[in-house]
Formats: structure tokens, C-alpha cells, sequence
């Protein structure tokens, strides 16, 4: 193969990416996936990954990426960890400007996941990897017998608070809401633990600290009471922002910000297909990231061999 000519690039190494570089190479198309900053995408950073099939008692997040990835380089697809900045269509074909050199092929995956959305308040940059953190799995360790928050009311946040209770002394979720929007197994389990307190209707207003974070200042939505929190980790999960910055004045993207697709993970624009969190409509969950990197995968490859697109 030709550096940089494939008949697929896949720009995402998170499990849809993984997933379509998998069932690309598989279907004899030469396939290269671009995993950008995070090789596993979110995976790396979950201790436990609930309701993946053929894993009933879930699966650390760490190790999945890899199996995947192994399978997909065992069918023959190319990995590189560049980071995908521009794409250009022209006489049917894709350029994909990359941080180690371009790329061109016939077909595009975007599978470029979402990041997590930070609260924006004073002093979080400050103390981000002080104290302040979006990942559990990895500094939950360094905080045993500590206190902790956890911001959020979603799946993310108690499961990650789930994590965290393993190791610390006590979990104190803080939600702005007055209920939890989470999944009720989540919820069920986050009740009956001991070590973790629920505190709805509270806001964190700020972090605060020295060398690293000492404490937060909260504020509580009903009375606009203001207290502070003495805490040595502060967790925050509070939504998900896709990332689609490669996307400006390619395509038009819904109100979330996802790219819209049919039911073959197909654009509007020809060539161009989208699959996991990142596209419009997305479960949310692994399975379903997967399931839609290998319809890409399928679908991409009909149009490689047909050249239509409706
Ligand atoms: C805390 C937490 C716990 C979760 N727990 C579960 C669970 O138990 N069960 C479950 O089913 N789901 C769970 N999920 C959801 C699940 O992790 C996601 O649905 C899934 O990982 C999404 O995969 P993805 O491939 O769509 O995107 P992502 O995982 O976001 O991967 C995106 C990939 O794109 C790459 N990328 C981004 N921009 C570029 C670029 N410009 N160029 C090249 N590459 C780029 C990134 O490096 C990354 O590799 C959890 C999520 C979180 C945050």
C-alpha cells in the first residue's frame, strides 16, 4: 500500500473506531485508523465496563481497547496515533490533513467520541491533576481513606463514584438537580452504599486550594446558601461535548453538535460516514459504539464497491 493511499481511513481509536478498522480490514479493504490522543478512547479510563456482551461480569476498560485493537491489527488494518486536523473532498476523494503526514482514501469513518465537559468554574484548571480529575480509575488509588466528590447525576458519575468508594473513606456526590437521571441499577447501588452521600440541589461554585485542592466552595439552589467542603479529589462528570472541530465547513452538524446519519452510519456528504458518540442519535453505550463502527465499516465498504450514495 502506497503511504497515506488506503480505501479507508477511520479518524477515532476509541471502541467504534477500533470497531470499524476491525470490520474494514476484515472485508479486505486496506484501512488505516487514526487514534488521535487516546488509543481506547474513554475505555482507558473505566475500571468496568457494564453490559459489553460476552462480559457478564463487565470488563476494565483498559483491557478491552487493546483486545480489540489486536484483533483489528490481526486483520490486517494499520494504526497510526497521529491526530486528524482538516478533511478535503475533491473528485471523489478524501485528504485527511493528519499531525504525522496526510492521508487519502475513497471513504471516511469519523468516530472521533466526545470529551468530557468541564464545570468552568474558578480554580478547576488550577488544581486539574492537583485533585481535580476526570478519572477514577486512575487516581482513586492515591485517594485511599481520603474524602472525595463527585460532580454529576448521570450513568458517569455514579459509576464513578461506585469506583471511587472502593478506596476511599467517604464519596459525597454533589447534583445541581433534584434527582439522579441515571440508570436505576446505578442509582439502587450508589443508595445502598454506605460510604457514599448524595447531596442534590448543590452547586460547585469553586475549587479551592494551595499545592493541590483542599476543599470546594458549594451552593445550594433552593436557598442560595453558600458552605465549603473540605475534599482532596474532586471527580467531574457532567456531560459529554462531541468532538468535532475537524468538521468545521464540512458538514452541518444537529443541535447537539452530532453529526447526522442514516441507518447505514452514512452522511450527508458522500464519502463521508460517522459511527459511536460522536453521531446523532448514539445509545451512549460500548456495545452500541461498536455496533455502529462495524455498520460503518459494512456500509463503506457498499459504497467503495457501488459508488453510490442516497
Ligand atoms: C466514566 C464513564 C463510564 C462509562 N461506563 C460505561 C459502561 O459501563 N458501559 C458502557 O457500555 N458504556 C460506558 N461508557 C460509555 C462508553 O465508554 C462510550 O459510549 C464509548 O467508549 C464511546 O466510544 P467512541 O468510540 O464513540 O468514542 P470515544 O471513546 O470518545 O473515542 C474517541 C476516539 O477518537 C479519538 N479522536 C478524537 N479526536 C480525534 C482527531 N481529531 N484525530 C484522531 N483521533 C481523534 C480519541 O483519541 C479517541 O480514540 C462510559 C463512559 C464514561 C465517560
Amino acid at each position: 500500500m502506497a503511504n497515506g493511499e488506503h480505501d479507508l481511513v477511520v479518524v477515532g481509536g476509541g471502541v467504534a473506531g477500533l470497531t470499524a478498522g476491525l470490520t474494514s480490514a476484515r472485508a479486505g479493504r486496506r484501512t488505516r485508523v487514526l487514534t488521535g490522543p487516546a488509543l481506547g478512547g474513554h475505555l482507558v479510563s473505566i475500571e468496568r465496563i457494564d453490559g459489553y456482551p460476552g462480559f457478564p461480569d463487565g470488563i476494565p476498560g483498559y483491557d478491552l481497547g487493546p483486545i480489540i485493537q489486536e484483533q483489528a491489527v490481526g486483520a490486517g488494518a494499520q494504526f497510526a496515533a497521529g491526530e486528524a486536523t482538516a478533511l478535503h473532498a475533491s473528485d471523489g476523494r478524501w485528504r485527511v490533513a493528519a499531525s504525522d503526514g496526510d492521508l487519502h482514501a475513497r471513504a471516511v469513518v469519523i468516530a472521533t467520541g466526545t470529551t468530557l465537559k468541564h464545570l468552568g468554574i474558578p480554580g478547576e484548571e488550577q488544581f486539574r491533576g492537583k485533585g481535580v480529575s476526570h478519572c477514577a480509575s486512575c487516581d482513586a488509588p492515591l485517594l485511599r481513606g481520603r474524602v472525595v466528590g463527585v460532580v454529576g447525576g448521570g450513568d458517569s458519575a455514579l459509576q464513578e463514584a461506585l469506583t471511587l468508594a472502593q478506596h476511599a473513606a467517604r464519596v459525597i456526590v454533589l447534583h445541581r438537580g433534584t434527582a439522579f437521571s441515571a440508570q436505576s441499577a446505578y442509582v439502587q447501588q450508589v443508595q445502598q452504599n454506605p460510604k457514599i452521600e448524595v447531596r442534590f440541589s448543590t452547586i460547585v461554585e469553586e475549587a479551592i486550594g494551595n499545592s493541590g485542592l483542599k476543599s470546594v466552595r458549594t451552593r445550594t439552589v433552593s436557598d442560595g446558601k453558600t458552605g465549603e467542603l473540605e475534599l482532596s479529589g474532586l471527580f467531574v462528570y457532567v456531560g459529554l461535548a462531541p468532538a468535532t472541530t475537524l468538521l468545521d465547513g464540512v458538514l452541518a452538524l444537529d443541535a447537539s453538535g452530532r453529526v447526522p446519519v442514516n441507518d447505514e452510519m452514512r452522511s450527508r456528504v458522500p464519502g463521508l460516514f460517522a459511527a459511536g458518540t460522536v453521531r446523532s442519535g448514539s445509545a451512549g453505550r460500548a456495545a452500541s459504539a461498536a455496533g455502529d463502527g462495524a455498520t460503518a465499516a459494512l456500509s463503506a465498504d457498499r459504497y467503495l464497491r457501488d459508488g453510490t450514495w442516497q
